[in-house]
């Protein structure tokens, strides 16, 4: 049986608001991500390699505010957002999600 620290005992994806994701794991930790911040963290190759090279030295841009348009189970290990910006290749597993809620991010509000 998986480790209850990296298990959800529910998901909530509040498409309709826009205010992203609430996990409440297996051991009662609740942890909150922005949709803004899952598209960010996205664990995708390309993301990876993006991320690596550091911030964008083009002129910022506006960008419509980040959103999934789908978001799919994968098995009982991992979720998948399609993006409203077309990017669709990140899984998310439970064990990177725990992980981030666990790092005390500044864009992860903890309810401690
Ligand atoms: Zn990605």
């Amino acid at each position: 049986m998986a480790d209850p620290k990296e298990n959800p005992a529910s998901i909530q994806v509040h498409l309709s608001t826009g205010e992203g994701v609430d996990i409440v794991w297996g051991d009662e930790h609740q942890s909150h991500y922005s949709f803004a911040y899952l598209r960010d963290a996205c664990p995708c190759a390309s993301c990876e390699t993006r991320r690596s090279q550091g911030p964008s030295p083009s002129l910022p841009l506006y960008h419509a505010p980040v959103r999934p348009t789908k978001v799919s189970p994968v098995g009982f290990y991992a979720i998948h957002f399609d993006w409203n910006d077309g990017h669709s290749t990140g899984i998310y597993s439970f064990e990177h999600l725990r992980a981030f809620g666990e790092g005390g991010r500044a864009e992860v509000a903890e309810d401690v």
